[in-house]
């Protein structure tokens, strides 16, 4: 799979908990929805479905590494400031920049609960 930004590959990373793919380029993130929720669950957050966020149509987002079509953009977080992108057909979640910039599983995974949090957290 290439990254939906920069069309390099992803690379694979896997522990026994989770499967991630990032980009070593923009160090964008891509999650199943499934072991996005497992993570989220596991760090006493919602389900995705319940962290709130609205979609942002108008907004661009890149493609759905997997299915070839447009991802869409999800908003949220104090002032709407944060954003995911995520594929309607998978249910695929792609992250940007900001998450940290660990390389290593455990760190994407930190990144991603910390980024969840605030994305969950009331509107200021
Ligand atoms: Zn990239
Ligand atoms: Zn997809």
């Amino acid at each position: 799979m290439d990254c939906p930004k920069c069309s390099v590959e992803l690379v694979q990373h896997d522990d026994d908990q989770v499967s991630l793919q990032r980009c070593g380029q923009c160090g964008g993130i891509w999650i199943d929805v499934a072991d996005l929720n497992r993570v989220l669950l596991r760090h006493n957050l919602s389900g995705l479905e319940k962290l709130g966020g609205k979609p942002n149509l108008d907004e661009i987002a890149g493609q759905c590494p997997q299915c070839q079509i447009d991802l869409v953009v999800v908003e949220g977080g104090p002032r709407r400031a944060l954003r995911y992108d995520t594929c309607e057909s998978c249910g695929g979640i792609w992250l940007e920049q900001g998450l940290g910039g660990g390389e290593t599983s455990e760190a994407m995974v930190a990144g991603i609960v910390a980024f969840y949090k605030r994305f969950s957290s009331a509107a200021a």
